[in-house]
């Protein structure tokens, strides 16, 4: 499976593409926000000739979904995440209203993902792991054969989530990066919603705010 990486919006929010070696992929965190960036990435998927199958939101925050109604409509894919985070999916217009943000608002997801679920993509497996804290229905998507994870916004390079957002707690985000992702071997790499990738092992010595 190939990781292909974007970073949209206001925020700098990271969208990835998982894409299995039949073409199949995944969307996840579509935070595509005007007509140049949702270009960007449909350009992408029509160029490499890419069967988009499922759109994954790691949680609902806004700069992780302001992308969802474009590619729902345009590839016909079910939105998939966790139940929890279901009311900061629903919150999308007033927070974008906040921060007079334009947002087309996503439609209701029909897959619910749980911790311990598998995934396919094509042939790949992603294990859904539930990581609550920065939001609370916060998932990330473990490839365990290439050793990597979609992290959304629990563990960042030098950094984790913030928790002051509605929903957040700033102890279970620790226990979720403690019990779920420091728990993996120390090679595997964490692709997060924003900023660079890391590494499992770097994050346990060297994170100065969950060691
Ligand atoms: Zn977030």
């Amino acid at each position: 499976m190939y990781i292909q990486k974007f970073t949209f919006n206001y925020f700098s929010e990271n969208t990835y593409l998982l894409i299995d070696d039949n073409l199949e992929c995944a969307i996840v965190d579509p935070g595509c926000c005007n007509k140049e960036e949702e270009t960007i990435l449909s350009n992408y998927i029509t160029t490499n000739n890419l069967k988009p199958k499922i759109l994954l939101n790691t949680h609902a925050h806004i700069d992780h979904i302001l992308g969802n109604a474009f590619v729902v409509d345009l590839y016909k894919i079910e939105l998939a995440m966790h139940n929890d985070d279901l009311y900061v999916l629903n919150a999308g217009p007033r927070i974008a209203e906040q921060y007079n943000i334009p947002y087309n608002p996503s439609p209701e997801p029909s897959v619910f993902l749980k911790e311990g679920d598998i995934l396919s993509i094509g042939s790949t497996a992603l294990e859904i792991v539930f990581t609550p804290g920065h939001s609370p229905g916060s998932i990330c998507f473990i490839n365990h054969a290439q050793k990597w994870i979609i992290g959304g916004d629990v563990l960042f390079e030098g950094s984790i989530g913030r928790t002051d957002l509605p929903g957040g707690n700033f102890d279970v985000l620790a226990n979720s990066i403690r019990s779920k992702l420091y728990t993996l071997p120390d090679d595997y790499t964490v692709h997060p919603g924003h900023g660079n990738e890391t590494k499992i092992g770097f994050e346990k010595i060297n994170n100065p705010f969950v060691k």
